[in-house]
């Protein structure tokens, strides 16, 4: 195995390579394009470049190097390696420390010795050099004892020079990563078995939002980054091109998809190759990784059906069980409208007996110019509602784009009626990992919202709680109709808890405690009911709002163990 370094023989660039192959054969090169040049014309099997320190960031030069050199697709990059750094600064035998009035490394090493080199040396001179070995070599060469050069520890001995410091690095967790690359189709070095990385260089249209659509592209994906850089076009001043690392092989379907969107929206794309990444000394970022939906084989039994868990699931909400022995209570406002008013409303729902706390952040509504709710302010307002009274809670996520926001805060995702068969939704919520209370569409059918429910399931997140709250009929007296059929029945076909909403079921307050009794008597393994402190003001779903003396009567019936529960006092 012929291996092009940049610097010459005992350079770090050739130690990191000797990480993939003890048994290499170095070929130095003065630049980081020679050694391209050498893989290009086949004077060696593969290349090995510096990429990024750990101390001092990127190596620019190795950047625009990769955009020149791999734009036609003659080279793939085949493999990373990571290199602990340490350095010793050097000299000819004889030489003291405080006689040394010049020194000598590549800039990038200079960089990561700053400190070390104003505290003993301040008033040397520092001078760049092409190479960490060759000014070695170079210093060896002067045979003057007031020159020193900065080397890894072997090119002393090599060159016949004395270490007059050892690990004078800045911080002792100095480490650089290399890239090695080799001609397409060459033969492939030892492939291993992953995990893999893909590196990519993506120019894009000045355009808002084209940066964050392409990476969007793979968060959508659960396509994890793991690095981004940005280099100038050099024929366009303030126009940018992107440097992007991923986690996968561009032949995993996640990854195939999101390049297949990025290849669409950007101006360019080049994909520099995908190689095994280099795990060790490297703290594991794997997170959620689903396989996506239309990928996933077609079960000879839904996900959903009852056959695969007679006994029903247990959906865990934090503390709470969806489908365990007592049905869980969840009460709130519709929306969240000011600090106060979630403050208030939590108290009474905790002191009351409540299980869990609702409340809209992000609302639905018909008009434009009605209430939309608080958005993140509404977050934060529940989250603190949470932290006072222990109540997990749950909270509606309109769009997909919102998923990574509203699932930092909120225990469980409520998927609205209005968006029930939003499929890019159902994935994002399921990709979230957060359990998730679908509602039933007004217009929906039981085999709809089954199915529905089977996205989530498919993309990886079995925590689905079902909630009826009521279909659109003929009649216009409430305003809705509830379904309790499908609470009965939905228990025969599915595995999964269902909860009641005898709230937006109604639509009038005086019918919701009845209902919400007969809920539990079909079987429902709990309910959400819409509480507020004052329903004559609240800015959405009033008339359907119990206040907080209905609740406590309505939480008495829930719970008629009432009383040996654990009250906690309300707090001012
Ligand atoms: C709500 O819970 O406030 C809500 C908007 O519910 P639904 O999606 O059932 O109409
Ligand atoms: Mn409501």
């Amino acid at each position: 195995m012929r291996v092009a370094i940049q610097g010459t023989h005992g350079a770090f660039s050739e130690a990191a390579a000797r990480r993939r192959w003890p048994e290499l054969e170095a070929i130095p090169c003065r630049e980081v394009a020679d050694a391209v040049a050498a893989v290009r014309e086949g004077r060696a099997d593969a290349g090995c470049l510096p990429i990024e320190n750990s101390l001092i960031g990127s190596v620019t030069a190795t950047y625009d190097l990769l955009h020149e050199a791999f734009g036609d697709g003659t080279l793939a990059l085949t493999h990373e390696t990571l290199l602990p750094v340490h350095h010793t600064i050097m000299a000819v035998p004889g030489a003291r420390v405080e006689d040394i009035r010049r020194v000598y490394s590549h800039p990038v090493a200079l960089g990561q010795c700053r400190r070390w080199l104003s505290k003993h040396l301040p008033n040397a001179e520092l001078v760049s050099a092409w190479d960490t070995a060759g000014s070695a070599e170079m210093v060896a060469a002067h045979g003057d004892p007031t020159e020193a050069a900065i080397a890894a520890l072997p090119a002393a001995a090599a060159h016949g020079l004395v270490p007059l410091a050892e690990r004078i690095e800045d911080d002792p967790t100095n480490q650089t990563r290399f890239l090695i690359f080799s001609r397409q189709g060459a033969p492939a070095a030892p492939a291993g078995s992953g995990p893999f990385k893909t590196s990519l260089i993506v120019s894009l249209d000045h355009r808002p939002g084209m940066l964050a659509h392409t990476l969007l592209a793979f968060s959508a994906r659960g396509v994890n980054l793991t690095a981004l850089q940005s280099r100038p076009e050099p024929s366009a001043p303030w126009t940018y091109r992107f440097y992007v690392d991923v986690e996968g092989a561009a032949t995993e379907p996640r990854v195939a998809e999101a390049l297949e969107e990025v290849e669409a929206l950007a101006a360019q794309l080049i994909i520099l190759g995908s190689y095994e990444a280099w795990t060790e000394g490297v703290p594991s970022f794997q997170i959620f990784h689903p396989t996506p939906a239309h990928h996933v084989k077609k079960p000879d039994i839904p996900l959903i059906d009852r056959r695969r868990a007679p006994q029903g699931s247990i959906v865990k909400v934090r503390h709470l069980e969806f489908g365990g022995a007592s049905p869980v209570l969840i009460a709130g406002p519709c929306s969240v409208e000011s600090r106060e008013m979630i403050l208030e409303t939590a108290d009474a729902v905790a002191s009351a007996g409540g299980d869990m706390l609702r409340g809209g952040a992000f609302k639905p509504r018909t008009s434009p110019y009605d209430f939309q709710g608080l958005g993140v302010k509404g977050l934060r307002y529940l989250a603190e509602a949470r932290e006072r009274t222990g109540l997990p809670i749950v909270t509606e996520v309109l769009s997909w784009e919102e998923v990574p926001l509203v699932a930092h805060f909120a225990d469980m995702l409520q998927i609205g009626a209005r968006n029930m068969q939003n499929f890019s939704l159902l994935r994002a919520a399921a990709r979230s990992g957060v359990p998730v209370l679908l509602k039933r569409g007004a217009g929906a059918t039981i085999e709809e919202w089954l199915m529905a429910a089977e996205y989530v399931l498919a993309e990886g997140n079995p925590n689905v709680v079902l909630c009826e709250r009521g279909i659109r009929t003929f009649e216009r007296a409430t305003r809705h109709t509830l379904d309790l059929n499908a609470v009965v029945l939905v228990r025969e076909r599915s595995h999964l808890p269902v909860v009641v909403d005898p709230s937006h079921a109604a639509g009038v307050a005086s019918l919701v405690t009845p209902l919400a009794e007969a809920s539990l008597a079909a079987g429902a393994a709990g309910l959400i009911v819409e509480v507020h402190p004052n329903p004559k003001q609240a800015m959405s779903d009033g008339p359907q709002s119990l206040d907080i003396p209905m609740f406590i009567d309505l939480a008495r019936r829930v719970h008629p163990d009432l009383e040996r529960r654990k009250v906690r006092p309300l707090t001012a």
